[in-house]
């Protein structure tokens, strides 16, 4: 009764606290500007089950798409069993879904095969970054926590799998010593060829079994609250990410309803602008500037490095990397949210995602080719940001390179971009 009642109590504390942290991502996100992707609802649907739930754009590299499809089945499917696990917890009962006969045996089976598989995996993708570095993962923003972060995730991964499979093993060898409470109940394809290594003596199989149900529960819970701290909270993100992607041509600019409004003013004077079409800042100097789509991009950026390894700017040596301008947009959201927590929401530090965290050198480097975003896995669009910089540095600073600034002069006073008067424009007729 006791330990059921500590289950309970560390399961509501879990959930809690998860509510909580998203609850406060959820707070960030939403301190960016409105903007509508309600659109084509049947379109959206679909996107997110083709590149979310079917991760269609990881298989471009097929080796690494292969393990990764396989870490997300075996994670989301084997999580189908800490339904029973918090079924069994809260009423001290013993694989109780085992009702279900044929169909039990055949899911518990199956998540061995794939938990196996999680674990290679999640070893394959260790070595990877650790012994052979692929370059994809380095980077001026791939130091410290971002590399300790996603080795904590593979380590946890595989101290889950390790948990689960000698939880099964244990408890497939009490069943079979017909111990009290281990009725027979489930089938174990991989882990019945572990029971001559195991101990014969019921209490120490008890003792390993109930620390490997405790260690892959709490393991899980604390799993739950790490995650929204890490890059791995793209597992709940890729979801909305993708629903709300951009639906346009790629390379499609939006229009600035403030710089329309003026337009249409000066081509026709009877036009007056809409009541509420106060203009704020051109473009964007900090997070507060950007869409909450942007800010959701940001939370859901999984630092794979796909868009910094197929940016142009990158590969020539630029300061560039598409990846770190996701990775600061978050960290300076973070930042923000983080005032707003200890000093409320007028709090002002003085700091911008402009110049604090992005310098204009790197967004400069862009070329607005979209490599990135036909890249990214779960339809992020670093361009986006950039250009919502770009337009703050040009509008409101006019701080753009001297190549940029005679070609915005010459279309103010020549109506085109070079540097000869309209008047000249048919000489070439006459030469
Ligand atoms: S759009 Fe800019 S950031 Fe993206 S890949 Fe092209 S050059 Fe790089
Ligand atoms: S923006 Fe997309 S491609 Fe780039 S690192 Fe993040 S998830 Fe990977």
């Amino acid at each position: 009764m006791l330990e059921q009642l500590l289950f309970v109590l560390i399961a509501i504390a879990a959930i809690w606290l998860f509510a909580r942290n998203v609850k406060t991502i959820r707070r960030n996100i939403l301190l960016g500007k409105d903007i509508d992707r309600s659109d084509n609802p049947s379109e959206r649907w679909r996107t997110m089950a083709m590149v979310a739930l079917g991760q269609s754009k990881m298989m471009t590299r097929p080796i690494a798409g292969f393990f990764h499809i396989l870490i997300y089945a075996g994670f989301i499917i084997i999580n189908i069993e800490v339904l029973e696990i918090i079924i069994d917890g809260i009423f001290g009962t013993h694989r109780i879904l085992s009702f279900a006969g044929g169909l039990y045996n055949f899911l518990i089976g199956s998540f061995e095969f794939l938990a196996v598989g999680v674990l290679l995996a999640c070893i394959i993708f260790l070595i990877r970054r650790n012994i052979i570095h692929l370059k994809r993962f380095s980077g001026v923003e791939m130091k410290g926590w971002p590399v300790s972060d996603a080795n904590y995730i593979l380590i946890a991964e595989i101290l889950l799998m390790t948990a689960f499979l000698l939880m099964n093993a244990t408890d497939n060898k009490l069943q079979q010593l017909e111990a009290a409470h281990y009725h027979t109940a489930g089938s174990f394809p991989v882990t019945s060829a572990l029971a001559s290594l195991l101990p014969n003596n019921e209490s120490t199989l008890v003792l390993i079994e109930r620390t490997c149900w405790w260690f892959h529960i709490v393991g899980i819970f604390a799993f739950l609250n790490y995650i929204p701290y890490s890059k791995h909270f793209h597992i709940v993100l890729a979801f909305p990410n993708t629903w709300y992607s951009n639906l346009n041509n790629k390379g499609k600019f939006n229009n600035m309803t403030s710089v329309t409004n003026e337009v249409k003013a000066m081509l026709d004077p009877s036009f007056t602008p809409p009541a509420d079409a106060t203009p704020g800042r051109f473009g964007a100097k900090d997070v507060t500037d950007l869409t909450w789509v942007n800010l959701l991009n940001a939370y859901s950026c999984t630092e794979c490095g796909r868009c910094t390894s197929n940016c142009p700017a990158n590969m020539t040596g630029k300061l560039l990397s598409p990846r770190k301008i996701m990775m600061d947009t978050r960290d300076r959201l973070e930042e923000v949210g983080n005032n707003i927590d200890k000093h409320g929401k007028d709090y002002q530090d003085g700091k911008a995602l402009l110049g604090d965290y992005i310098t204009p050198e790197e967004l400069w480097a862009c070329t607005t080719c979209n490599a990135c975003t036909e890249a990214c896995p779960v339809n992020i669009d670093p361009l986006s940001i950039i250009v919502e910089l770009r337009r703050y540095l040009v509008m409101e600073e006019s701080n753009a390179p001297s190549s940029i600034n005679n070609m915005f002069g010459n279309i103010e006073n020549n109506q085109a971009p070079w540097k000869y008067s309209p008047a000249d424009r048919t000489n070439w007729i006459n030469n």
